[in-house]
């Protein structure tokens, strides 16, 4: 048995103020002609991770408008998790053998998925590689029409990777990736949709909360919030370049001595990468006490890396690696202008000298910081754009708006 999730009811109605008539009016046209359409989303996982977060807002606003909308788990064993999380490190092009074994596993699961796969739907939307080969097991029983979403940047796959899974993605009648340089060699779709994730204006990650509050939540760990704060919000991850930034600080605390840094990363337990990496960062650190590394085990929550992005004057994000960057659309979405690395989706959210600023390396990305420290009213109209640019581009609304504009199309309306 697939596992049902269940999800509390949203009003699109109440990001009427934030999105603008025009485009709860756009979202409304074109729910229309899908009344009563019965959709599932499929994934891997109820909790953890930016597809399970944004599955919480897109489900329930989808049922708002009229469409039927459940979203299902499938289920796997540890056997499955690990082959699984290899197959997405190789999909994203690591060198990594792909065993006979391993695909035995992999299809295994989705055999035995495909088997308990129930429902009959108008549209079916299949999350990420895990589940990839659901349609081909059930052989588009239950649904009308597949669509394959794709959360990973398959631009440069490992080829024994893509050439396994490349067949199974094929047979979808839509494919869905953030952006289109990551549709990966060889495969074409019917329709092919280019919808990058989005974030909740109205979740606890994203609600404004008051200056004064956000300070006092920032000052119990430890920070002088009336000296300059730069901040960073990522796993401790190679990707994210937290050394990096702790090098492009440095140079700043050349000019600003009184400057502060947070970097601030969430830990899962069984994730030993992040912790080892962790160890590197605070190592890399080394006696500076104005560098604060903080985690979820010190309690930082959705609350705190609100408050963080709400408090900082500068945040950073200097990816060398990047899908999307939800945390530069949560900085932004603050007024707070971001200095983000030149990588996968980061340029579509920061405009260069508009939002912030896009560098490419540490000196780069320290001047940046520097100049928008010392020239608040242009951080502050950067800020402002920031904010406008996501409040156009990057909500729950829009999101939706481009999931009903593929079904429509899908359906040929
Ligand atoms: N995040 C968090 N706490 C942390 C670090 C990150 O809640 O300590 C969240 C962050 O707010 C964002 C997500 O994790 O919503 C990370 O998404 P992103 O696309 O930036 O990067 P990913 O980790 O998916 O590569």
């Amino acid at each position: 048995m697939l596992q049902k999730v269940k999800f509390d009811p949203k009003q699109l109605d109440d990001y009427q103020l934030i999105v603008g008539d025009e485009v709860i009016a756009e979202i409304k046209a074109l729910a229309k002609p899908l009344e009563g359409a019965r959709v599932v989303h499929v994934n891997a996982t109820a909790f953890g991770g930016g597809v399970a977060e944004m599955l919480y807002t897109l489900a329930p606003l989808m049922n708002d408008v009229g469409i039927e909308t459940e979203w299902q788990v499938i289920q796997g064993a540890d056997e499955f998790y690990t082959v699984t999380k290899i197959c997405h490190n190789g999909l994203q092009g690591m060198v990594v053998p792909f065993t006979d074994e391993m695909k035995d596993i992999w299809r295994r699961y989705n055999e035995m998925n495909a088997q308990y796969f129930e429902g009959d739907y108008d549209f079916v939307v299949i999350h990420d590689p895990q589940p990839a080969a659901m349609l081909h097991y059930t052989e588009g029983k239950g649904g009308d029409h597949w669509a394959w979403r794709c959360h990973i940047d398959t631009s440069h796959p490992n080829p024994a990777y893509w050439d396994f899974f490349a067949p199974y993605i094929n047979a979808y009648e839509a494919g869905i990736f953030t952006m289109e340089q990551y549709v990966g060699p060889g495969v074409s779709f019917e329709h092919l949709a280019i919808i990058p994730p989005r974030i909740d204006p109205l979740s606890p990650k994203n609600v404004p909360i008051a200056m004064e509050r956000a300070r006092d939540i920032v000052k119990r760990f430890g920070i002088d919030v009336d000296r300059p704060l730069i901040t960073q919000v990522s796993r401790f991850d190679p990707w994210k370049d937290p050394l990096g930034v702790i090098d492009a600080y440095r140079i700043v605390k050349e000019q600003m001595p009184e400057v502060q840094l947070a970097l601030v990363g969430s830990m899962a337990s069984d994730d030993p990468e992040g912790w080892s990496y962790l160890d590197k960062t605070i190592r890399h650190a080394g006696e500076d006490f104005n560098i604060h590394i903080l985690h979820n085990f010190h309690g930082v929550g959705a609350l705190e890396v609100d408050a963080f992005q709400t408090v900082s004057d500068v945040v950073i994000q200097k990816s060398t690696r990047e899908g999307f960057g939800l945390v530069v659309t949560e900085a932004l979405w603050k007024g707070v202008p971001v200095v983000g690395g030149n990588v996968g989706g980061i340029p579509l959210q920061i405009l260069d000298g508009e939002t912030g600023f896009l560098v490419d390396t540490v000196e780069e990305c320290a001047e940046k910081t520097l100049y928008l420290l010392q020239h608040p009213n242009e951080r502050a109209q950067m800020g402002n754009a920031g904010r406008e640019h996501v409040r156009q581009h990057f909500l729950s609304p829009h999101h939706l708006a481009d999931y009903l504009r593929l079904f429509n199309q899908m359906r040929g309306a």
